[in-house]
């Protein structure tokens, strides 16, 4: 059944994944081992994983993001799956299925699995959106050696805070961390590499209030807790990077009225939605370990589920 064209601008498949970090693209390998006729629809490819520096947890491969992701699609193409980078504009149900919209094409699909991920959490203060490419990035892999030799900050407290610093320590000259609480709360192993570099220094129990700079970022403005009292401090940088966690991709799907727990969508354990035919994988999801192999592997059993659901129907 593959790339059945129902009309010149009409292509249909057994299944539609939309996105294509971990999650989607392991599922795509899955169902294309299955013999479903796969598509995979995304932005970009690769997703958030594109951005990790180096990928130290994932079980038996040593190198970047972007190059694990890279093999995991070649993997999916080499056993059939096809990819379309793009804008996906809308999602509906329909009598047959589904109907994919993107930029210029109408996509029919039997099943849909969404593993699109998330985006940026936004620090909402002044300068922020200013600055963004002036100084202020969410991306230290990407944006990090434009501040070789200089002085950042990173905001945030947790994995992905420290996992920048970690990569900006060795760059820049200094690294600041800003943390609104009294310890990290990233991985031990990263908080300890923090504390052994000379040229990072974490500023615990501080909120940034302001970013400020001319062209570029030249400071950043803070307050601190020290002993029960508010104080308003200013560090000289050069760069900030907000590493603040993220919110799931899901405005997409409202339209096909998914059960959601919080903002995540929410699913059972075979990655089922409320809706038949909709599964979800990966960090879109209510899954709380928020992890490359943890999205895999949903993808994994979303695309058994979507086979199983495409074989023996819903039940
Ligand atoms: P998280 O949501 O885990 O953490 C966000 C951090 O930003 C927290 O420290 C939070 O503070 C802080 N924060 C949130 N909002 C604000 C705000 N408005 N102002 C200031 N600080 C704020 O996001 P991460 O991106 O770090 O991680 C997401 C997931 O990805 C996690 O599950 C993580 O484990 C995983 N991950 C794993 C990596 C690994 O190498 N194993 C690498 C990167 C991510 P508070 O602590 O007070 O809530």
């Amino acid at each position: 059944m593959k790339g059945e064209t129902k009309n010149s601008k009409t292509e249909s498949y057994d299944l539609v994944i939309l996105g294509s970090g971990p999650a989607g693209l392991t599922a795509a390998i899955y169902a294309s081992r299955y013999h479903l006729n796969v598509l995979v629809v995304a932005k970009s490819f690769g997703g958030t994983a594109n951005l990790a520096g180096e990928v130290e947890n994932w079980p038996g491969f040593k190198g970047s993001g972007a190059e694990l992701m890279a093999k995991m699609k070649e993997q999916a193409e080499n056993f059939g799956a096809k990819f379309v980078e793009t804008n996906v504009e809308s999602v509906e149900k329909t009598k047959e299925g589904f109907k994919v919209l993107t930029e210029g094409k109408e996509i029919s699909a039997k099943s849909i699995i969404l593993a699109l991920g998330t985006e940026n959490r936004k620090l909402n203060v002044p300068g922020e959106k200013e600055f963004l490419g002036k100084g202020v990035s969410y991306c230290a892999t990407c944006d990090g050696m434009f501040f070789k030799n200089k002085t950042v900050a990173v905001v945030g407290g947790a994995d992905s805070a420290a996992k920048a610093a970690l990569y900006l320590s060795e760059i820049t000259k200094k690294v600041y961390i800003l943390y609104r609480k009294h310890e990290m709360r990233c991985e031990p192993i990263s908080l300890k590499k923090l504390c052994e570099k000379e040229n990072v220094e974490i500023i615990y129990q501080s909120i940034p209030t302001e970013i400020i700079g001319d062209k570029f970022v030249k400071s950043l403005k803070y307050t601190q807790t020290v002993k029960d009292k508010e104080v308003e401090k200013t560090i000289d940088v050069n760069g900030v990077f907000i590493e603040i966690g993220s919110t799931p991709m899901t405005e997409l799907t409202k339209s096909l009225a998914l059960e959601m727990d919080q903002m995540y969508i929410k699913t059972d354990k075979q990655m089922k939605t409320n809706v038949d035919g909709v599964f979800a994988a990966g960090d879109n999801t209510n899954n709380k370990f928020k992890q490359m192999i943890v999205a895999a592997g949903d993808g994994a059993v979303a695309a058994k589920s979507a086979y199983d659901f495409l074989r023996f129907g819903s039940k």
